[in-house]
């Protein structure tokens, strides 16, 4: 990792947990509290419904609270949609957007990535900004042209390493169990780094777990990971944030 940029290690529960989890919140709260190198940020970005009160117990920890998505308005007819200012008066610093999970389900376009990432700004979260090629995108070459797409298409341009973190999802390898390798992945995050405004952090996501976090968090262009299912066990967590630090 580039020492001037602190890495960060964020988890994505995505919907996952009920307040019977909140127990495994606390061991990785206080997990963090007994000594992780205090260069290496984490957050955990929980489902909505536990956000408040999960962020009320981290406030207690280094470990920060962030939200997996929001509405681009600050508040109107919006029926079961949440807005980026609601994530922060719950307690949350951050927020996901343009997950590849939201833009496959929900059909969420670059535009819309976009403009969530710009109400996350307005709201004074960090937006953590997903990007990465299918599978079918790879095979045929394409994945250095949606990367720039998605790039040009879905970070504000006036982002700032303070606003925007960006993370690389390869969407076939997201909960697969799969990942690039590393010389994939530290050729795909010198093309991001290009292309994005200097100092901006950018994760790598998609099946890192206590296994191959180290081979991954080593390499100086990745700034951190991304981590969903790793992320639900304290343990797994803890044991990738190490590896960052
Ligand atoms: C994710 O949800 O962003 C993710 C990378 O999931 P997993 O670590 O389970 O592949």
């Amino acid at each position: 990792m580039i020492s001037a940029i602190r890495p960060l290690v964020a988890g994505n529960w995505k919907m996952n947990g009920t307040n019977a989890s909140l127990n495994e919140l606390m061991q990785i709260g206080h997990g963090f509290m007994s000594g992780l190198d205090a260069e290496t940020e984490a957050l955990i970005c929980l489902p909505a419904t536990l956000l408040s009160h999960g962020a009320e117990i981290l406030s207690r920890t280094p470990v920060k609270a962030g939200g997996q998505d929001c509405h681009w308005q600050p508040a109107g007819a919006h029926t079961g949609d949440i807005s980026a200012e609601m994530l922060k008066d719950a307690g949350a610093s951050h927020v996901i957007v343009g997950h590849s999970e939201r833009r496959t389900d929900h059909g969420e376009t670059d535009s819309i990535v976009l403009m969530k990432a710009e109400a996350a700004w307005r709201a004074g979260l960090v937006a953590i900004v997903c990007i990465g090629e299918t599978r079918a995108e790879r095979e045929i070459g394409a994945t250095l042209e949606i990367l720039s797409r998605q790039i040009a298409g879905s970070v504000p341009a006036a982002a700032t390493h303070t606003t925007v973190i960006v993370a690389y999802e390869p969407v076939w390898a997201i909960g697969t169990g799969l990942t690039p390798t590393i010389d994939d992945i530290a050729a795909m995050h010198a093309a991001i780094r290009d292309r994005i405004p200097r100092g901006t952090r950018i994760l790598y996501g998609g099946s890192v777990n206590p296994k191959n976090a180290a081979e991954i968090l080593v390499l100086d262009e990745v700034d951190g990971a991304l981590v969903g299912g790793a992320s639900l066990k304290a343990d797994d967590f803890w044991a990738i944030a190490q590896a960052a630090g």
